[in-house]
This record gives C-alpha cells, sequence and structure tokens, in this order.
C-alpha cells in the first residue's frame, strides 16, 4: 500500500539542498600536522564479503522456480453489480507443513472487518487510511465448510466455528476446531461456500456505482508456522495480511457488458445468457483480487516478457500512459536487481476518481494506481504510486513476509526501492519537478522518517503504532531513509546487491528481520548490520554537529621562561599575520554511526576534505597553516540522510556567522501540498 499521509508529514521542512557540494576544491591535507585519518572499518565494503556455502543469489541463477503449494483455492465467483454482491463457491486444498498435528484452522474473514464499528478495524482507528466508516457496510458470510480429510465421512465443521471471541464483536479471525488432527505433510479439502456484501470503497476494496474492486472477499487460511502455531490475527486497522503460496484458480461471473481484471492470466472465456465468465489461473501466489467495471479503458502492451493491462477510467488516457512508461522502466529494472518477475502477467487498475481509497494497492500480479486526471507531468504521483505498488511484486508478493509482524519488511524495503527506482529514472526530481524546483523522493522521506523517531521503534508489529501518523514515519520513510542512507555511505552496488540477495534468497518464503539483517552483514559486515539493528529495533538515532570552529593567530608564545639559568621575558613575534593554529570540532550524537566526510573551509578560499570514522563521540581537527579556518561542514554531500538536524552540520569561525536560506524549503512545502492535493 502506498501511504499517501506520509508526505504530509514532512511538510513541516524538507531537507535542504546540497548546496555545500559546491564549495571549492583543493588537494587534501596541505598543512602537514593534520593526523591521517586511520583505517576505517566501515568503508566501502567489498573487503569484507563473508565467503557463502551455497549459492550467493547475486543474479537468477539459483532462484526457485516455483513456491512450494500449501493453500490451493479453487473458487468459482458470482457478482451480482446492482446488490455489490458475491457469491463463492468452491474448494480450498490445504496441507499441514509444520511438524505439529492440527487440530483446529484458522480463517481470516477480512471483509467483516467493514460489518459495523467494532471490529478490530474501526476500533483501532488512529488516523491515517479507512479511517472513516463506509456509507454502506460490507461483511462475508461462510454457509458452510465441508472438511474431507482421507477416508473419512465429509463433515460441516462451519457450524462448530467460533466467529469470534468471548466479549470481542470483531468477526475476521474464525477459529475452526476440527474433528479430528490433520497430521504433519497431511493434505485436506474444504469445500466453501460463501456469500460477499462489499462496502462503498474503504481501504482497498469494494463498490462505487458500477465500479467493483474486489480484494479480501474470499475465506483466507491463515499461516501455520513450521512450529505448529498459527499466525492467525483480526485485521486491524494499520495491518496488511500474511498467508501461504498457493495455486489460485478463480472462475469470475458478471454481466456480459462488463470488464474484467484480475490476478493470474486469463485462462479460458466465454459468454453465456448475458453473462462474461472468465477463468483466471495464477501459481506461486498469496492472495487473489479482481476487478469488475462497466465503463473500463484497455491498453495492453508487453513490456519486458510481461502481458501488461491498463484499466483505466475515461479522460485518464494520459494517465495510463504514464503508468505504462513508468513500467517500461521498472519492471525490467527490478527485475534485474531483485530477481526476475516470474509471472506472465500484470494488471494495474486506475480506480476512477471518487474510488481513489481502492487506489495504491498490492495484489499479486494485481496493483491499483491512482492520480487526478489531471495531475501536471511534473508532479509525479502516477509514477510514484505505480512503481511502488508494483515494487511490491517482489516486497510483499515474492518475499511474504508476515506484514501484521513486520511491517517495515514489505513496507519499508519497497519505500527504499520506490525511491532508489524513482531516483535513477528521474534523478534529482524524482519526487517533483515542476517550475525549475525539483524535489527527490528520498529527500521527502529523510524528513518524514526523522519526525517520530524517538517515539517507538520501527521493528513491531503494525498494529502495536501508535498513530497512523508513526506507522508512516516510521515503517515508510524511516526504513527507506536508513537504507538510503546505508547506499550513500557504503556504495550504491554493495547495497543493492545485498537487497537483491535478501529478496531472492528468500523468493517464495517468509524471511524476519534476522534474515535480512544477517545478508547485510554478509555482503556487508558486521558494523552495518549493528547498525541496522540499532536504527530498526532500538529507535536509532544519530546528530552529528559541528561544535566548534577555532582559528587562532600562531605567534611565538610570550611570557617569563627560565631558560640557561636565567629568566627570561619573550615577547609576542610577528608570525600572526602569516601562520594561524586552526582547529574544528566535531560531534555524532546519539547511537548510530556512519563514517562521515569532514569539509574544512579556509579563508584563502580552499577547502580540506577530511574522513571521519564516526566511531567516537566527538573528533577535534588540529593543524597549523597558513591560513585560517572559516568554516567546516560535516557530511558535506548529505550522506547521511537519518542525521535528525542538517542545520548543525555546519559551523563558522566565531563572529563569522551564515546559515542555509529557507526560501527553498518553504517554495517545496507548497509545492508538496498541491502534490498531495492531487495524489491518492
Ligand atoms: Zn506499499
Amino acid at each position: 500500500m502506498r501511504w499517501s499521509a506520509l508526505a504530509l508529514l514532512a511538510l513541516t521542512s524538507l531537507a535542504p539542498p546540497t548546496e555545500s557540494a559546491s564549495v571549492p576544491v583543493v588537494q587534501r591535507g596541505r598543512d602537514t600536522d593534520v593526523a591521517p585519518a586511520a583505517a576505517d572499518p566501515g568503508a566501502p565494503a567489498a573487503a569484507v564479503v563473508t565467503p557463502l556455502a551455497g549459492p550467493a543469489f547475486d543474479d537468477d541463477a539459483a532462484l526457485p522456480a516455483h513456491a512450494d503449494d500449501i493453500a490451493d483455492y479453487t473458487l468459482r465467483a458470482t457478482l451480482d453489480p446492482e446488490a455489490h454482491t458475491v457469491h463463492g463457491e468452491g474448494t480450498i486444498t490445504w496441507r499441514n507443513t509444520s511438524t505439529q498435528p492440527a487440530r483446529e484452522l484458522w480463517l481470516h474473514l477480512y471483509l467483516n472487518a467493514f460489518k459495523n464499528e467494532r471490529s478490530a478495524f474501526f476500533r483501532e482507528r488512529v488516523g491515517g487510511r479507512g479511517s472513516a466508516p463506509p456509507e454502506d457496510w460490507g461483511w462475508i458470510d461462510v454457509r458452510k465448510l465441508v472438511l474431507r480429510a482421507g477416508d473419512a465421512a465429509p463433515v460441516d465443521v462451519w457450524p462448530t466455528a467460533e466467529l469470534h471471541r468471548p466479549g470481542d464483536d470483531d468477526e475476521t479471525d474464525a477459529r475452526v476446531p476440527l474433528p479430528r488432527e490433520i497430521a504433519p505433510g497431511e493434505a485436506v479439502q474444504l469445500d466453501v461456500t460463501f456469500d460477499d456484501k462489499l462496502p462503498i470503497v474503504v481501504e482497498r476494496t469494494g463498490y462505487r456505482g458500477h465500479y467493483h474492486l474486489v480484494g479480501q472477499w474470499f475465506p483466507k487460511v491463515a499461516r501455520l508456522e513450521p512450529d505448529g502455531t498459527w499466525a492467525h490475527f483480526p485485521f486491524h486497522h494499520l495491518a496488511e495480511f500474511y498467508a501461504d503460496y498457493g495455486t489460485y484458480d478463480v472462475t469470475l461471473d458478471v454481466p456480459q457488458a462488463y470488464t474484467l481484471g484480475a490476478t493470474g492470466p486469463l485462462v479460458e472465456w466465454h459468454v453465456a445468457d448475458g453473462r462474461r465468465i472468465e477463468r483466471h489461473l495464477q501459481g506461486d501466489v498469496h492472495d487473489f483480487a479482481w476487478t469488475a467495471w462497466d465503463a473500463w479503458q484497455t491498453a495492453r502492451e508487453n513490456i519486458d516478457g510481461v502481458e501488461v493491462t491498463l484499466l483505466y477510467p475515461r479522460g485518464f488516457t494520459r494517465m495510463a500512459q504514464r503508468e505504462l512508461a513508468t513500467l517500461r522502466f521498472a519492471l525490467p529494472y527490478y527485475s534485474a536487481h531483485y530477481g526476475r518477475y516470474p509471472y506472465e502477467v500484470l494488471t494495474v487498475v486506475h480506480p476512477q476518481q471518487d474510488a481513489a481509497e481502492s487506489g495504491g494497492m498490492e495484489y499479486p500480479t494485481f496493483i491499483t494506481s491512482g492520480s487526478s486526471w489531471m495531475t501536471p507531468p511534473g508532479l509525479l504521483a502516477p509514477e510514484i504510486v505505480t512503481i511502488h505498488e508494483m515494487g511490491h511484486q517482489w516486497f510483499y508478493g515474492l518475499v511474504g513476509t508476515n506484514e501484521l509482524a513486520w511491517p517495515f519488511l514489505d513496507e519499508g524495503l519497497n519505500q527504499f526501492a520506490e525511491q532508489d527506482g524513482m531516483g535513477k529514472w528521474r534523478g534529482e526530481g524524482s519526487g517533483l519537478d515542476l517550475a525549475g524546483l525539483t524535489v527527490s523522493d528520498a529527500a521527502v522521506d529523510a524528513v518524514g522518517g526523522n519526525l517520530g523517531v524517538h517515539d517507538e521503534p520501527v521493528a513491531q508489529p503494525a498494529n502495536a503504532f501508535t498513530t497512523g501518523a508513526n506507522y508512516g514515519g516510521l515503517v515508510y520513510a524511516r526504513t527507506a531513509s536508513v537504507m538510503e542512507t546505508l547506499r550513500r555511505v557504503y556504495g550504491d552496488e554493495p547495497v543493492m546487491r545485498a537487497l537483491g540477495r535478501y529478496a531472492r534468497r528468500f523468493r517464495f518464503e517468509h524471511p524476519g528481520p534476522d534474515q535480512l539483517i544477517a545478508v547485510f552483514e554478509e555482503v556487508l559486515g558486521a558494523r552495518v548490520a549493528a547498525t541496522l539493528r540499532t536504527a530498526l529495533f532500538e529507535k536509532g538515532w544519530v546528530d552529528y554537529v559541528v561544535d566548534g570552529v577555532w582559528a587562532n593567530p600562531a605567534t611565538r608564545a610570550a611570557g617569563m621562561f627560565d631558560r640557561d639559568g636565567q629568566r627570561q621575558k619573550v615577547e609576542h613575534d610577528d608570525r600572526a599575520a602569516r601562520e594561524w593554529d586552526n582547529a574544528v570540532l566535531v560531534r555524532r550524537r546519539g547511537t548510530l554511526s556512519f563514517p562521515v566526510d569532514v569539509d574544512l573551509i579556509l579563508a584563502d578560499g580552499t577547502t580540506r576534505h577530511e574522513h571521519w570514522d564516526g566511531e567516537g563521540e566527538s573528533r577535534r581537527f588540529s593543524w597549523h597553516g597558513t591560513s585560517a579556518v572559516r568554516a567546516a561542514v560535516v557530511d558535506p554531500l548529505d550522506h547521511v540522510m537519518v542525521d535528525l538536524n542538517l542545520e548543525n552540520n555546519r559551523g563558522a569561525a566565531e563572529g563569522r556567522g551564515g546559515s542555509a536560506g529557507s526560501t527553498l524549503e518553504r517554495a517545496t512545502y507548497w509545492m508538496q501540498l498541491a502534490l498531495e492535493a492531487v495524489s491518492p
């Protein structure tokens, strides 16, 4: 999901541009009495790669072709577009892949989140998307759930199911006791019949007029972890989902005049009795969504071997073209970095304007984009939303992390992939490029990611976040900004290789934070792994500061000196006109450390470029030279995107003043407001 409130968080200010990049450049260390920088253990880390026992997963050679099928769904769904109901029936085949016998099943009935205001979803409202109750409620009623296991007679297990816990009205997480155990390795069938009433569009699903976006619509078996514990949970307000991989074979039945879009390729279709029947079949995925509308416009294009279908409302042709252009860059780029896109199709749905809340969402091979029909070219909302949701095909789809437990693993890594992709495609103006003003996607996240950093950790379950603002700021922006800092400090190649290795190695699997950090340690070393852990789990923060800049005229020491048995008076000499004792004090406050550059700017117009490993709490640069130091800048190229306060990164010698202007920051504030006004 694209957290559209996020950029609003970032509006109090934006990262200043890197004007310091233009300071005069001279050779390093012209004056000779500065201690040379120590060997830096955190410097670009090609040398610390640990040899691996197995495949490195730095290319696609070892990519698995298929997921382990655990939960397969063969369903038929019949839409009544006037009543906004879906009648569903079919079979779920489920296999116990844990080491323990299963005595119960847990079924997610997500549509019940929109049944009433006593659902967990509406009780937990803390700001952000989906905060307003729908004007028309939605729900799912399971009619029967017939268990077929081995030679035993089929039995409907739904009458004994617990739809909710005692004292809790939420009906999104149902417990189904079983008449007998399902042994490890055993597969069972569940014949299921259910009826959906779709809500008016709310939080990624629902209808608006004849427009239908049907997500989270069928009874979904929770994931049984290898140790035999069920990862089941209500539909929390801030959380997304988690499920096993399997094959979805879904037949959709809608009025003939409707155009369908769905997860997976269309493998059969026909028209009968005024109805359009389409069968979509997709393996190696963990969800299925679809759309039906009688006003869809369609654009198709083969991009990098993938059949892309764009569904968009009338009047949105230009947006559809921009979204296709985004995919022309992004599909091959993501395939190259995070492993080949393994599916034949990708469908992009651009919702109609009054259904924008169903935009900006990801499902396997099926994403929803969004933006106003008149979004000007410099406002990159359609591009950003499209690249973000497409990125989820990797960070959510192909790497199936538990989105409730560790939302940063899907949304945060995907947000970084978004700003990396947008940056490499569109450069400095990757967030905004209008009227000569450019703001990068990464800069917006840098500001948003610093706002809640002292409040709560990034790496915690979605429903533990105290506000929607902190969820957006920390899960999305902070994670991305930490990754972007690593990329700028340690280099693009090793950081992109680390993320690519993680994405490939855990394709079709369910890794946690330890797996991510282990891969970063493998590629970038122990210091980076420790930094990452502190940043994610311990509210890690950092503020680099220039705390003192001193230029003292160098003269002979004056005073009374006892020498050769005599007391002599010594006066200053005239070196003051020519020589200086210079000193600069730089501090690192906080719990994160990164190596940084330090520029020492001299009165003669030259700059000494120094480097600090950033390991201690402070570093003093002292030297004797023929030019007075005027100012100093720590991290002059803004590598440390998570630096909490950029205004103290520069300091002038006493009495010399000087600070960065804020005109541009104010301008970007208003431009960002304009961007948000037309974004989904
Ligand atoms: Zn997202």
